[in-house]
């Protein structure tokens, strides 16, 4: 499974209709190399690997994005339909292939890049500041910026 089909995972984040940061965001994301505390340790860095968030489970990828309970709220606010037994999942592979291929009903644009961007950002506040940010804020900013962002490309 892994092998070719990760590489269009990887490529096609440079398709997705977003800002420069975030494809390059993203593809940090699907090679799995976002520092999430579980990461660090593979790199020899010690210290906790506890989410700081739920403090039940180990901080990996697909965890922060997709199985802390704050990740999950985002998901079930977002226009992009949640089902436990299609999305989100366990598998980080699975869960980003479904993002980039399988939404259903199609979305016309990318909005999931955003939402996978302030999650990451409410990770931050929460680790870095001990800032609990709010699902719903995270989704509100989500939705803004990519509407903004899309209103921009207009433009130009
Ligand atoms: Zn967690």
């Amino acid at each position: 499974m892994f092998g070719p089909t990760v590489d269009a995972l990887k490529s096609f984040c440079w398709k997705i209709r977003c800002p420069p940061k975030m494809k390059h965001f993203l593809w940090q994301l699907v090679t799995g190399c976002i520092a999430v505390k579980k990461n660090l340790q593979a790199r020899g860095i010690n210290g906790d690997i506890c989410c700081a968030r739920c403090d039940t489970d180990e901080e990996s990828v697909n965890h922060v994005f997709f199985e802390c309970p704050p990740a999950l709220r985002v998901w079930a606010l977002s226009k992009i339909p949640s089902n436990p037994a299609i999305f989100p999942t366990g598998s980080l592979f699975t869960n980003m292939d479904h993002l980039f291929w399988r939404i259903y009903p199609q979305l016309d644009d990318h909005q999931f890049a955003w939402i996978l961007w302030y999650i990451w950002k409410g990770r931050n506040n929460k680790v870095f500041s001990n800032l609990d940010m709010d699902p719903r804020e995270t989704i509100k900013l989500a939705e803004t910026e990519s509407t903004l962002w899309a209103e921009a490309q207009i433009v130009k």
